[in-house]
């Protein structure tokens, strides 16, 4: 069937098939193909896809055990995140990073080793997953963790699927005496001022800024910032009180069918910023208010299929991150590259993120990151080519969940425990790597 990432960019016909047993797993191996394991599918390009065999994960979805104690879970790696949260929110328990949606799965979560709002205080997923156990080509199944098969268990987080196919994971969740958080977003006029804020802001566990991409000359950057942390029983005001762990209201949005590509334009794209500002602005004015997480967490997933608004030929997100000393004059760079392009990007978010994580090709390093969209048409390759470039000479990567363009090179020169990595895995597979990805492919992986 034809498969694609999030982005809808590319598609390519790939044989799925389902796997409803780990014992099947041998019998699949057997076949001698390529293959690559698949989540829920929101890695927005080409990671999650293999023509030959492409194995969902979705069906090995069972909660093993949980420790009330400790908070510590151990599941198999087709659980999505939605579902530990509808679980053990209610009693008490989060996950100690979450991404931008809650629907991904756990397998997913560490193959991207995802970061959250709070890297700068918790590092990635990664950083809090005792163990794993990961199937390799010959069908043999290891524990990996940091004291066992140590190097395989730093290959596998971050390793977007390359090192065999995660079976199940341990890590520990954290109590919460409220789904709310005590949030407050603030305006910055520029580049320097929402930086400036980042810094102020560290004592927050979480916190993320959404730029206008638009603004330019000397409001490049201008920005709202939103800071939040969980708020204590004791703290919730009298109308929340009564039920400190409520469950999100699951009232949805959905885009009935795709938007005619021609949608996205730079008129269409000004008024969405417009309107996004002038609503955050109301919530600068409103001040610091109680937030349930779902809302802080996951504002997207309240719109289903929202990846249609960008017409049938999909879009791509060009994520990267650069180094905390190169950050002001790249980040300034990217976002006049994007609007010179006369390609608006709906979303434009950065982040602060702290030390890089033990994972060999875990995304984050110690900077800021910027998230940009942009929907698929004539000019677009050309642009992340100009973005790349600029990454690069700043000193940064990009994002391998995100990506479907970057060059062998700039991957190469991004990642400096790329070499590392490949002996893990080539040792992992006996020299001849069949956990192969459209992905790997392209950047000769
Ligand atoms: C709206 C949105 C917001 C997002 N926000 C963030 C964010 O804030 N931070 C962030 O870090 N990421 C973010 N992401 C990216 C997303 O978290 C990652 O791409 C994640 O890997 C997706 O998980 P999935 O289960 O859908 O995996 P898929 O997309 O299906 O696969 C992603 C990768 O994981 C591998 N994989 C999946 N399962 C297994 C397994 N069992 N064994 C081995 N490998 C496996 C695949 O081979 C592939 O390489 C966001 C994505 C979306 C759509």
């Amino acid at each position: 069937m034809m498969l694609s990432g999030w982005g809808r960019h590319p598609a390519l016909d790939c044989r799925l098939e389902r796997l409803r047993r780990w014992e099947d797993l041998p019998g699949l191996l057997h076949r001698g193909t390529t293959l690559i394991a698949r989540g829920n599918g929101r890695a927005y390009g080409d990671a999650a896809l293999n023509p030959n065999l492409t194995l969902s994960t979705l069906a090995m979805n069972r909660m093993r055990a949980f420790d009330a104690g400790t908070g510590l879970l151990d599941c198999e790696a087709g659980v999505l995140l939605a579902d530990i949260l509808e679980t053990f929110a209610p009693r008490g328990w989060f996950p100690p990073v979450v991404p931008g949606t809650q629907l991904v799965t756990v397998g997913g979560m560490i193959a991207a080793d995802v970061h959250g709002k709070n890297h700068h205080a918790e590092g990635t997923f990664g950083a809090h997953v005792e163990s794993l156990t990961l199937a390799g080509a010959d069908g043999a199944m290891r524990t990996c963790s940091r004291a066992e098969n140590a190097d395989l268990f730093r290959a596998t987080l971050g390793g977007m699927g390359l090192t065999g196919l995660i079976l199940s994971a341990r890590f520990r969740l954290r109590p919460i005496e409220t789904a709310f958080l005590m949030a407050e977003t603030l305006a910055a006029r520029n580049l320097d001022e929402a930086m400036a804020l980042f810094e102020a802001s560290r004592d927050w566990p979480f916190s993320v800024a959404w730029i206008d991409c638009l603004a330019r000359g000397a409001g490049l950057g201008r920005s709202l910032l939103t800071r939040g942390a969980f708020m204590d029983a004791g703290a919730l005001p009298p109308s929340l009180a009564s039920s400190p762990l409520v469950p999100a209201s699951r009232g949805k949005l959905r885009v009935p069918f795709d938007a005619p590509s021609a949608l996205p334009n730079r008129v269409s794209i000004g008024f969405f910023n417009e309107l996004y500002y002038r609503r955050g602005r109301r919530r600068v004015r409103t001040g610091a208010r109680p937030v349930h997480f779902d809302r802080f967490f996951f504002p997207l997933d309240r719109i289903e299929a929202w990846n249609r608004l960008y017409g049938r030929r999909g879009f791509v997100q060009y994520q990267c991150v650069l180094p905390k000393g190169k950050s002001a004059a790249g980040v300034a760079a990217l976002l006049e590259c994007a609007a010179a392009s006369g390609q608006g990007s709906f979303l434009a978010v950065l982040k602060l993120f702290g030390s890089a994580g033990d994972g060999l090709m875990s995304f984050p390093m110690e900077g800021y990151t910027l998230a940009l969209d942009f929907p698929v048409r004539h000019g677009t390759a050309a642009l992340l080519d100009g973005l790349d470039e600029i990454t690069h000479r700043h000193g940064g990567r990009v994002y391998l969940a995100k990506d479907a363009h970057c060059a062998p090179e700039r991957v190469r020169e991004g990642y400096p425990r790329l070499g590392a990595f490949e002996a893990v895995r080539a040792e992992a597979a006996g020299g001849r790597p069949r956990f192969v990805s459209e992905l790997s492919r392209r950047l000769a992986l």
